[in-house]
């Protein structure tokens, strides 16, 4: 009751307006957007690839549901994670969304992309099938830096979904390493981040790991944090992002 009177008020005196369209927000779902460009940012739908989880677009609309592997991942035979799950493409809403979590606003946005994710991960996943949510870590100084690191909120955020997992923070980045940037060459990229990181201690031997990230861009990044997993003796690793940066396709505001 209280809560309902707050939000009358607040949309009167301290109206919020949709970062995307401009129209009013009447809700308080989350503060900056409306729930129509919400629904409108582009999940990902099947079918897409079951290794790099990007949605097919060619095959969108064939009526087919069934998922493949995309050309790439069939000639690519060495990986050191089984798959990779994106609830959305890094575009519009969502992406916009993601860079208010890392940069203004984590509070109020850690949930709705979490929800998203947890959206995603009831229809494809396994969910009972992991024991260890991961988060990708920051290095300390960024972490200190920005106060947080986004990949543990949207774990914690998902965790209600994993029926058998928990929270780990036993992978680490031993080293700084430069924002991937889409721009450099894939050597440039593996270079920054090969090495950089390492499990602590021996509690993920032998389990399945769930690493979570916001966004996967090249995948160097992810693949670096799974052979470190998988060297640490870990037996499975997935990766579910926030959102999948298609190369080459789609706007990214
Ligand atoms: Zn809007
Ligand atoms: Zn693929």
């Amino acid at each position: 009751m209280f809560h309902g009177w707050a939000l009358a008020l607040k949309n009167i005196f301290l109206p919020l307006f949709c970062k995307q369209c401009g129209s009013r927000l009447l809700t308080e779902e989350n503060g900056f957007f409306c729930p129509t460009c919400w629904e409108l940012s582009p999940r990902v739908e099947r079918p897409f690839c079951v290794v790099c989880g990007r949605p097919h677009p060619g095959a969108v609309g064939l009526g087919t549901r069934s998922n493949f592997a995309c050309a790439e991942c069939r000639d690519r035979k060495q990986r050191p994670y089984g798959r990779i799950y994106g609830a959305a493409v890094y575009d519009g809403t969502v992406a916009d969304a993601i860079k208010l979590l890392k940069f203004l606003d984590r509070e109020r946005l850690a949930r709705p992309l979490g929800d998203l994710m947890g959206e995603f991960a009831r229809r494809e996943l396994d969910c009972e099938a992991y024991d260890y949510l991961v988060p990708v870590p920051l290095h300390r100084v960024r972490e200190r830096e920005r106060g947080f690191n986004q990949s543990r909120l949207l774990a914690t955020e998902l965790l209600p979904v994993f029926p058998n997992a928990r929270l780990d923070e036993s992978l680490w980045r031993i080293r700084p390493t430069r924002v991937q940037s889409r721009a450099s060459s894939s050597q440039e990229r593996r270079a920054n981040v090969v090495g950089a990181f390492a499990v602590r201690g021996d509690r993920l031997t032998g389990g399945r790991v769930l690493l979570v990230d916001d966004v996967v861009t090249t995948g160097e990044t992810i693949s670096e944090c799974a052979s470190a997993l998988k060297r640490a003796g870990v037996a499975q690793v997935d990766v579910l992002a926030t959102a999948l940066a298609i190369p080459g396709g789609g706007v990214v505001r």
